[in-house]
């Protein structure tokens, strides 16, 4: 059996933040409904706040709609795609709501856009009418903004950079690259060339002035430079450059666009941040099968902070509480009573 390591950026960023965290986000879920814990653990990883929701909606617009129009140099109504984005939004809000993913036959695969798990419902987190209003208004402002958006020059806007674009992937899953004995498989929202660069584009929907997503695109960039490296030395014998990969990330709810530097200094210290960690996933899995893995291997955080904005804290208290055990009853029964809609 191999023992290569197989990772993404994400997993990183949350081994880093709680060992415990990282057993439940990365190595219990599963979509079967066989083992109690393990389903748990897959809804509540799927589930979304009110925040992340809207932002997921987004997303799903871009690759499903926008992105496709551009593609096929189709026109762009951004009044009927918002219209359709809030209407998808209604749509998971009445699946989520009616609990419809905790029937066996609704795999995601099954039902498609509509899929979706909300921490409202599954969690009974509290919300207020006000509150998920608020979010259909957003994504339509985030829809109807991204017409005024600018390239990071200042001159040109996306639309236009976008229609110049031709090689169009949204949301590229299937490239990775590989070095030592650890092969890392980021998720790119958006590849494609504009004259003659590569391009590597993230949405982002997020109003955080803090969140830095530089490594993440780098390692985008990695990866298509490892890709396209040997096909344009052997098709044109030409050698490719740092310069031939741009990395920009665009946050739609900003509007703001902003282009991350890739260079030899910037691809080093992203290896040296995956080679250093990547040590702690092998020492803490060993290449075994869930089913060999001990919880009590994978501590908790001491950090209070990201403990709070957990979304596996329900499940991780359960456990804790239950002897390294999940008791689904008494998880059922610590939930807070349903809000009614
Ligand atoms: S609730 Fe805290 S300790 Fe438990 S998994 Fe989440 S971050 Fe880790």
């Amino acid at each position: 059996m191999s023992n290569k390591l197989e990772w993404s950026f994400s997993a990183l960023t949350t081994l880093r933040k709680c060992n415990r965290m990282y057993y439940f986000q990365y190595l219990a879920p599963t979509h079967h409904f066989k083992n109690p814990l393990r389903r748990k653990a897959f809804e509540l990883k799927k589930s979304k706040n009110l925040l992340m929701w809207r932002g997921s909606v987004v997303d799903k617009i871009m690759e499903n709609e926008i992105m496709p129009k551009i593609k096929d140099r189709q026109p762009l109504d951004f009044n009927s795609i918002a219209d359709n984005a809030v209407a998808l939004a209604k749509r998971q809000f009445q699946f989520s709501e009616q609990q419809l993913y905790k029937i066996k036959e609704n795999s995601e695969s099954k039902i498609g856009a509509d899929y979706c798990i909300l921490d409202i419902h599954d969690a009974n987190v509290p919300y207020t009418e006000e509150a998920l209003l608020q979010v259909y208004s957003s994504i339509r402002d985030i829809i109807m903004g991204i017409p005024s958006i600018v390239m990071p020059d200042g001159k040109m806007l996306l639309l236009e950079f976008l229609s110049k674009a031709s090689f169009i992937v949204p949301n590229l899953r299937y490239w990775s690259f590989e070095f030592e004995n650890i092969r890392i498989s980021p998720q790119l929202d958006l590849f494609m060339f504009v004259d003659n660069k590569a391009i590597v584009l993230d949405w982002k929907v997020s109003e955080s002035a803090l969140s830095d997503y530089s490594r993440q695109l780098i390692i985008g960039g990695i990866t298509v430079f490892d890709t396209y490296r040997k096909k344009a030395l052997q098709n044109t014998g030409r050698r490719l450059g740092f310069d031939d990969i741009r990395l920009i990330e665009v946050n739609l709810f900003k509007k703001e666009t902003k282009e991350h530097a890739f260079n030899r200094k910037a691809v080093d210290e992203c290896i040296d941040y995956i080679y250093l960690n990547s040590e702690d996933v092998e020492r803490l899995t060993e290449g075994k099968s869930f089913e060999d893995l001990n919880i009590e291997e994978f501590p908790i955080t001491d950090k209070e902070s990201t403990c709070v904005f957990c979304k596996f804290r329900p499940l991780c208290k359960n456990i804790l509480l239950s002897n390294n055990k999940y008791d689904e009853k008494a998880y059922n029964d610590a939930l807070p009573a349903k809000q009614l809609a």
